[in-house]
């Protein structure tokens, strides 16, 4: 066979050849804006020569910290199709991590939308490798900013070549993005995506076993661009000539709930709180979903009780799935096999409630204490991975050796493993907390509060949220000499300056001791489930 290499520039030049009449579809600033694939080819051709006259070359990183609309969509393609490295940053992060893997990526460029801009002036100063910075406004004119150099996006365009080449000669396991996820404690660790992990991932996603993602579909993201590029679903999107809707900044659930209805959504992914958010609508408003084929939901476990609630009191199909950072993400994904369709509908809920099967060009296995788990649906271990369009490694980070082991990838997530193959996620040993698809780490809350001089010890732990999934909560133990004269709004008002306001804890409870095991770590499933009582007493 040919060894052609699998390079993203086939990608967009496929949907520009053979679906130029196909629409994306982006809320902005200014409304809803409509753009053919045609215009959308045309525009990222523009912008990879902007960039190279900005002196972008390969292996350059250019950042981005943008919502989903269009331009970004153009960035996701100009960038590593001229070569370039597409590093999109969460913007939910701290300014500190935000400076951090900006330097640590070593960003050349910067790609930033206008209501973004405050974010990036308040590091400005601590960015030691930005050369220009290039704002995404709908405005004529630049926003006023400190920011320098900086470039208008479309003015940009304007002055640039439509007949740019993506060049022909890219290696197929060269990077085309990367994308930081955090650590349990301190820096986040960055992932690197080669251009052939994300063509095979893509086709994956395009798998009717899996989110069979087709040119028929009207595609919506509504989980970030800046979180694991959107599920890969902008990428397989544009290959595919699928209809893109990009639901833009600051959406609602009443936007999301319109979108879906007046552009006739088939497909929209999120994670959980943003269902929560939409059936809430739902069940206030009157709208037609009747076009969604699928919400496809990951990010955090999807409860029984809203999978029901879409498919029985809705009728929309549910689609829940499991993936990280790491892995481009997607790994698991629940899609019933044929003979469990005759299961009664309580047996597929329980089955939809997993996070589901392996997709196809994945390698897994389950580790537990003895080697690997009997398939049994009870027997826990650590989840593993392999494959094409899973990671190998942080992008120059220590923690590479703990997660990377032996070929697989260590997901730090316990699962069982059913006779029928469907995992289920019970547990994580990552010490981290997610509240509404973004992370938490338990242990930069618990040194900040140890640091304070009233607390011996403190341990942050994850409660259940209806809203959030999950929220933390510190349990501190205070010394001897402070106790009963420290408040919790002391501690309150210490960290406050410290972490962004949804990383504080929901409540800070005072303890006697903290249950610890033989070696004197923090016992946290114990501890959880104090925690757990403690709520349910003050509630009652
Ligand atoms: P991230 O890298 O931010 O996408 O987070 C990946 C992590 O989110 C995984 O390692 C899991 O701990 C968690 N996660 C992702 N999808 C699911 C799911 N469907 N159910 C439970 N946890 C999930």
């Amino acid at each position: 066979m040919m060894q052609t290499p699998l390079t993203m520039p086939q990608m967009i030049k496929r949907a520009e050849k053979f679906f130029p009449k196909k629409q994306v579809i982006s809320r902005t600033s200014k409304g809803i804006q409509r753009f053919t694939y045609k215009e959308i080819a045309l525009r990222t051709r523009k912008l990879a020569d902007s960039l190279q006259k900005l002196g972008v070359k390969r292996g350059d990183k250019v950042g981005t910290l943008a919502w989903n609309h269009h331009r970004h969509l153009e960035a996701y393609f100009a960038i590593p199709c001229s070569g370039a490295v597409l590093h999109t940053i969460n913007i939910r992060l701290s300014p500190h991590h935000i400076s951090f893997i900006i330097n640590h990526a070593e960003d050349k460029v910067l790609l930033i939308d206008s209501d973004l801009v405050p974010l990036i002036e308040k590091v400005q100063a601590e960015l030691k490798t930005v050369q220009a910075y290039i704002i995404m406004t709908d405005e004529k004119e630049l926003p006023e900013t400190t920011l320098s150099p900086v470039y208008h996006y479309e003015k940009l365009l304007l002055d640039a070549d439509a007949n740019y080449e993506y060049p022909d000669d890219l290696d197929e396991n060269a990077p085309a993005g990367m994308c930081y996820t955090s650590a349990t404690t301190g820096n986040p660790k960055g992932v690197v995506y080669s251009h052939r992990g994300i063509v095979l991932h893509s086709m994956a996603l395009g798998l009717s076993d899996t989110t069979g993602v087709s040119e028929k579909d009207i595609a919506m993201p509504v989980v970030p661009m800046f979180h694991v590029n959107a599920w890969g679903l902008p990428f397989a999107a544009v290959w595919f000539g699928t209809t893109l809707v990009m639901p833009g900044p600051y959406f609602t659930p009443k936007l999301l709930a319109e979108l879906i209805e007046q552009e006739k959504v088939t497909i929209t992914a999120g994670v959980p709180t943003i269902w929560l958010g939409l059936l809430k609508e739902l069940d206030e408003g009157n709208y037609d979903m009747s076009s969604l084929r699928a919400v496809l939901c990951g990010g955090a476990a999807a409860p029984k009780g809203m999978i029901s609630a879409f498919e029985q009191k809705h009728g929309i199909p549910f689609m829940h799935a499991y993936g990280m950072t790491e892995t481009s993400p997607i790994v698991v994904i629940s899609t019933l096999k044929s003979y469990q369709e005759e299961l009664s509908y309580e047996e597929k809920l329980d089955l939809k409630a997993k996070q589901g099967i392996l997709v196809p060009g994945l390698e897994m296995k389950v580790v537990g204490q003895n080697g690997e788990v009997k398939r049994d649906g009870k027997e826990m271990g650590e989840l593993a991975v392999r494959g094409p369009w899973i990671a190998s490694e942080y992008y120059k980070d220590e923690w590479t050796n703990e997660a990377f082991r032996d070929g697989w990838l260590y997901t730090g997530d316990v699962v069982t493993i059913d006779e029928e193959g469907f995992v289920k996620i019970v547990d994580r040993t990552k010490d981290l907390i997610k509240s509404g698809g973004e992370w938490i780490s338990s242990v930069d809350l618990e040194n900040a509060l140890m640091a304070h001089e009233a607390v011996f010890e403190a341990a942050v732990v994850a409660v259940p949220h209806e809203r959030w999934q999950e929220r933390p909560v510190a349990c501190v133990v205070l010394k001897d000499a402070f106790k009963g004269k420290t408040a919790k709004e002391e501690l309150y008002n210490y960290l406050q300056p410290q972490f962004a306001k949804w990383w504080l804890p929901d409540d800070i409870i005072f303890l006697e001791e903290i249950p610890k095991t033989s070696v004197g770590k923090f016992l946290k499933r114990e501890l959880r489930e104090q925690v757990q009582k403690i709520i349910c007493k003050k509630i009652k």
